[in-house]
């Protein structure tokens, strides 16, 4: 029987859970060292109590940057076991995360496949579940109707919980005279918003939010506060409706963390690449400190089919100043359901984005892997550079198809291979160019 009802109180009371341990052996650091950084919230362990299976992992913008990937069954992709089969697929890549954002018939029995299956850290956005749940019209449903959804995800096993509770009915006169280019692109904060007009009432995830805190005490489940008003395009940047809606986001992390509530706060969204950093600074000084996880941020709008590296270029960025997690993007977004050749696209993209900014950051032993491949480069060693690759069925297949006269260069030079000169002329030898 555990003496703690989440992580976080247990780091306040100084106690080293079993998750804990693990988290700190991943990211290279002792017990005592990570138990300060929990109990302050600037790293949230996303570990539902009931999810047993889970390999816990850290969040926070000094440990390695995560990584989410989207699943979920939908009209057009029903076949549960398929969608699994995607779900380990995209673990084994290196997801660190599964956001289940099922929207198509009876959505339990996959959310409880993927607790009692799936390793890594499981989120959830009830706002949509609920529509699914109760398959009746959104102006139908009640604030009581959210909430027991919210319960019901964490009864089974989800770690964390995507919600819309920072917008209110003040941003709806917000958005009406503030004339966004795109209004709301957030598919929670829209849903959140319609109700809202519909109803006339106040938005139910935030006027119930004591309510809510007290479920995700009982289960440890994260809040992963939801930006509803992240800019859906440049022109919309850190303007207005998104920073204010930022301003409520650091009071309820605030109110969180009274209950010992683990909190992440998610970010932009389209941003061009000069408002990122600032953008990073201004989340952790108005929502002190608590992990940021960001959706993009897309730096450009004009690139559909290759917004997998429109996100990780912005993602890059973003990790590098500070951002603990990045959600996916595929080629597909903006267009279409991703397959499984735009999920590997969309997760290799976020673990180069993710990679590049702890490298930057100086996350403990971030670039070790990559002072490996300089040397096998150097040597031109090539089963050493499979070793290091990120995706070395990919760098084998490129090498194999197009192969050189001589194998140790590439074809991209052949005998005017600079290293291969280079190592000769530093040994004295003769380099035979013709
Ligand atoms: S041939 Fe050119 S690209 Fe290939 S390993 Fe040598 S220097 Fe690098």
């Amino acid at each position: 029987m555990r003496q703690y009802a989440t992580q976080m109180e247990a780091a306040r009371r100084g106690i080293v859970t079993p998750e804990l341990r693990i988290v700190a052996e991943k990211e290279r650091m002792s017990a005592e060292e990570l138990l300060p950084l929990v109990a302050s919230g600037q790293v949230a362990i996303c570990a539902n109590r009931l999810h047993e299976c889970i390999n816990p992992e850290g969040v926070g913008s000094m440990l390695q940057t995560k990584i989410n990937v989207n699943l979920g069954v939908s009209r057009d992709c029903k076949d549960m076991d398929v969608e699994l089969s995607k779900v380990m697929a995209a673990v084994d890549m290196g997801a660190h995360a599964i956001m289940d954002l099922s929207s198509h018939g009876d959505t339990i029995p996959f959310r409880r496949k993927l607790t009692s299956q799936c390793p890594a850290i499981i989120g959830t956005v009830p706002v949509y579940d609920s529509v699914i749940h109760y398959q009746r019209d959104l102006d139908t449903l009640t604030a009581k109707d959210f909430i027991d959804v919210i319960r019901l995800h964490a009864e089974d096993g989800v770690d964390f919980v995507t919600l819309h509770c920072g917008i209110t009915r003040k941003t709806i006169e917000q958005i009406k005279t503030h004339k966004r280019k795109m209004n709301i692109v957030s598919r929670g904060g829209s849903l959140v918003f319609a109700w809202m007009t519909m109803t006339g009432k106040e938005n139910p995830f935030y006027e119930y939010f004591d309510e809510i805190l007290d479920i995700c005490r009982e289960y440890d489940v994260t809040i992963s506060l939801g930006d509803a008003c992240r800019p859906g395009c440049l022109a919309d940047g850190s303007d207005v409706c998104q920073i204010e809606e930022l301003v409520r986001l650091g009071e309820l992390t605030k109110r969180a963390w009274e209950k010992d509530v683990q909190v992440m706060v998610e970010g932009p969204g389209h941003m061009p690449m000069d408002q990122i950093a600032a953008n990073m600074k201004l989340q952790q000084t108005i929502c002190s400190g608590a992990p940021f996880y960001v959706l993009g941020p897309i730096v450009t709008d004009i690139a559909p089919g290759y917004d997998h590296i429109t996100a990780a270029i912005g993602g890059a960025i973003a990790a590098a100043a500070g951002a603990a997690f990045l959600c996916y993007v595929t080629p597909a977004e903006h267009l279409a359901l991703p397959n499984v050749e735009d999920v590997k696209q969309g997760i290799m993209a976020a673990k180069i984005a993710a990679h590049a900014g702890d490298i930057a950051k100086g996350v403990r032993g971030a670039r070790e892997m990559d002072d490996r491949m300089a040397d096998a480069r150097r040597e031109l060693d090539w089963e050493a550079q499979w070793a290091c690759a990120m995706d070395p069925e990919t760098a084998k297949r490129i090498r194999q198809e197009r192969k050189p006269e001589h194998d140790d260069t590439c074809s991209m030079c052949g005998k005017f291979c600079a290293v291969r000169s280079m190592n000769k002329a530093l040994a004295g030898e003769h380099i035979d160019i013709l």
